[in-house]
């Protein structure tokens, strides 16, 4: 008899499965990563089988039978891949499990299929009829020319047809039965349809540098090795060519691909180079698709009739077989990091699923994260395809007290200014959103919070709103001070949407195009507005962080970081890394074309080593200088951090909750590891939050006592009034 082992798709924590359910004969085809139709308990539910198994300890009366299978199952390699992230995560078999099910299978919720399609084909007796010159009627005749005339032999979808001869369906069928056409029922595919934003390049010839990168790949590839690679090339080295060439080696041994990038905004650009190179075998998956979109793409990748899928993070769990090659592009970027349960990060994933498919995996990046510069092997782009020097990073120190020229220094008023006179296009990069930060009172020093989280609340002018950026939270701009009643309010600081004000008066008559979350809303999403800027003559891109990553345009003469340290000062041992990648990238971006370029980097920390490196464009200098820090302080990649975080509606509980957990956790952690906190972290959404921070050399053993510990919290009532999440590595 066989056995079924299903993992039901349920949100409870504390649930253990599989559960065996007993085979009936109709059911023959069902394997590992079929997704059935279960009876559990007085419910029904879907869940994955994990495994086949010849018996059971239950009794076989005590076995349900499962009650359908669906069309639509997983890989068996992608069951294995979601169960070993749910656990390396930190998170439940069933939610691991959701990472890879085919697009709508989800736990609830309505279920997607494949779309039929009436299609309408001229038989051999049509075409006589219509060379022939037999009886037939206007309608009937256009039919006949409209499908003699389409490409591809005669057969059209019924609906382009109707549009084409003018058809109904009545001719249709009167044709139909004359045997002059064949009516059918077919699959149709849908396809997302993407608008490439970015320049294209222009003739390839490679660099010496880009074959020898390029050589290392495809001979790896070529001897079916299990590799692991770090580009490190800086902006312009022309690192895309070099993935190309991998992967046109691994499709030409049929073996598939999977390219990550760190936006669904950059898979535009991506997605048309690759389509470019290799047509129809490249599909797309992001979450931005429509469910039938992104059904029948990920069929596309199931069936093999695509090999290689761009995507961001969660493509990582694409359905390609024989994977040969995976790409990380631009891996310094943290969105690689899942926000939700399972908190993965894609790249580690990625690794783990190379490796199991003896692929090649290539991070690549002009700004590599210190993990990857310690342990991966590196082939070096050093030098721009174009063959121009990185630009000039002139660092302006705004220490000084003179404030009238607000948040630009005086230096960049200039080359404002000159950009407007001469035309070309400027980068401007602000990562703060809004008109003001703060709002105070001028007579009593009263600020403006969120009443659900501490924090400040930020004033946005185009809907006269004070918000909170962590929870939504919104309330009218005030009038006057409730604690005083004074009305001389003060707006201190500035943000995207008050740059944009400022730039568009200092600019005129060129245009200013704003990208942070607020804009994309209003003018068309992201890729509008990048368009617009490309389209344009000349012109400034205003925007938070989006504006540094991965857009190619050639003939951006100036970038500005205004306020370079922001980055810096949150309290996180990444912060270096990021304002170090944040600064480098936007340089990068500028002087590429003919006119040159120009880097302008505002900060109140000049002396700090990111911010000085990142001005000598100096990767490898800074990186050896991080390590170092690292090492010192026991960070990744020296060692493994796990944060347990808890949140309750009551100050008290939150407190309870990290306490109970520290101790269970201080008896079941491997030797050497240490346990920090439970310390307070900012009030957000009305929740108090705690943190215990774990920093370990034996990620395994921490992760497993965790699991255990949060698990038996989860069974008994020790987490009444809180909830938990786990973070592995996080970011
Ligand atoms: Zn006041
Ligand atoms: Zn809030």
């Amino acid at each position: 008899m066989a056995i079924a082992k299903v993992e039901p798709l349920t949100t409870a924590r504390a649930l253990r499965g599989p559960f065996d359910y007993r085979l009936p004969e109709r059911m023959e085809g069902v394997g590992v990563g079929t997704v059935l139709r279960v009876p559990f308990g007085r419910r029904r539910v879907l869940g994955v089988v994990v495994e086949i198994a010849e018996r059971s300890e239950l009794p076989p009366e005590r076995l349900a039978e499962p009650l359908e299978a669906l069309e639509a199952g997983v890989p068996a390699e992608l069951v294995r891949l979601g169960l070993w992230t749910a656990r390396e995560y930190c998170s439940t078999p069933s939610r691991g499990l959701q990472l890879v099910l085919p697009p709508g299978t989800g736990s609830g919720g309505r279920r997607v299929g494949p779309r039929l399609e009436r299609r309408v084909a001229l038989t051999g007796a049509g075409r006589d009829a219509l060379a022939g010159g037999a009886r037939l009627g206007s309608r009937q005749r256009a039919v006949l020319e409209a499908l003699a005339e389409a490409n591809g032999g005669g057969d059209l979808p019924a609906r382009q047809l109707a549009v084409a001869s003018g058809s109904d369906s009545a001719t249709l069928r009167r044709l139909e039965s004359r045997g002059l056409v064949e009516l059918r029922q077919e699959r149709a595919l849908r396809r997302p349809r993407v608008a490439a934003v970015g320049d294209a390049p222009g003739a390839i010839r490679f660099t010496a540098e880009q074959e020898d990168a390029a050589a290392t790949i495809v001979g790896a590839i070529g001897r079916g090795e299990e590799r692991e690679l770090l580009v490190h090339g800086v902006t312009g080295s022309g690192k895309t060519e070099v993935y190309l060439r991998g992967a046109e080696a691994a499709l030409a041994r049929d073996r598939g691909a999977i390219v990550l990038v760190p936006e669904i905004a950059l898979t535009p650009q991506t997605l048309a180079r690759f389509r470019e190179r290799f047509g129809d075998v490249v599909a797309l998956l992001h979450s931005a698709l429509r469910e039938g979109e992104r059904y029948d793409e990920w069929e596309r990748l199931r069936s093999g009739a695509a090999r290689l899928c761009v995507g961001p993070r969660s493509a990582v769990f694409a359905p390609v077989s024989e994977l040969g090659l995976i790409v990380i592009d631009e891996e310094h970027d943290p969105s690689y990091k899942q926000e939700g349960d399972p908190r993965y990060d894609a790249r580690h994933v990625a690794r783990r699923r190379a490796a199991e498919a003896g692929a090649v995996l290539i991070a690549g990046s002009a700004t590599p994260r210190p993990e990857s510069w310690l342990e991966l092997p590196r082939l070096e782009l050093s030098r721009r395809v174009d063959g121009r020097e990185l630009p000039e990073v002139e660092v302006l120190d705004m220490r000084g007290d003179d404030r009238r020229g607000g948040p630009l220094h005086p230096a960049t008023r200039k080359a404002l200014e000159a950009l407007r006179a001469e035309g070309g296009k400027g980068i401007l990069l602000l990562n703060r959103r809004g008109w003001a930060p703060h709002l105070s009172c001028r007579s009593c020093g009263h600020t403006w919070g969120c009443p659900r989280c501490d924090v400040s609340l930020v004033v946005h002018r185009s809907t006269e709103r004070l918000t909170c950026h962590h929870c939504g939270h919104a309330e009218p701009v005030p009038d006057s001070c409730p604690e005083c009643g004074s009305v001389t309010l003060a707006r201190h600081g500035a943000g995207t949407e008050r740059l944009e004000s400022l730039l568009s008066g200092l600019l005129d008559p060129l245009p200013v195009f704003r990208l942070d979350s607020d804009s994309a809303g209003r003018g068309g999403g992201h890729p509008e507005i990048l368009a617009r800027f490309q389209d344009a003559e000349a012109g400034v891109l205003l925007g938070t962080q989006m504006v540094a990553k991965g857009h190619d345009f050639s003939d951006v003469v100036l970038s500005v970081v205004l306020d370079a340290d922001a980055a810096l000062r949150f309290p996180d041992f990444r912060a270096e890394e990021r304002a170090f990648a944040l600064i480098a990238q936007l340089a990068g971006r500028s002087g590429r074309g003919e006119a040159g370029g120009r880097v302008l980097v505002q900060t109140l920390a000049p002396d700090a080593p990111a911010i000085e490196a990142a001005a000598r464009h100096d990767a490898p200098g800074f990186l050896a200088g991080e390590l170092e820090r690292r090492r010192a302080l026991r960070y990744p990649p020296f060692a493994h951090l796990v944060r347990v975080e808890l949140a309750a509606g009551e100050a008290a509980d939150a407190d309870r909750v990290a306490g109970g957990l520290r101790s269970v956790l201080e008896g079941a952690l491997p030797e050497g590891s240490e346990l920090l906190g439970p310390a307070p972290r900012v009030r957000l959404r009305g929740r108090h939050r705690r943190q215990l921070l774990l920093k370990t050399g034996d990620r395994g053993a921490t992760v497993a006592a965790v699991r255990d510990a949060v698990e038996a919290a989860a069974r008994g009532r020790a987490l009444r009034g809180a909830a938990l999440s786990v973070d592995v590595d996080p970011q």
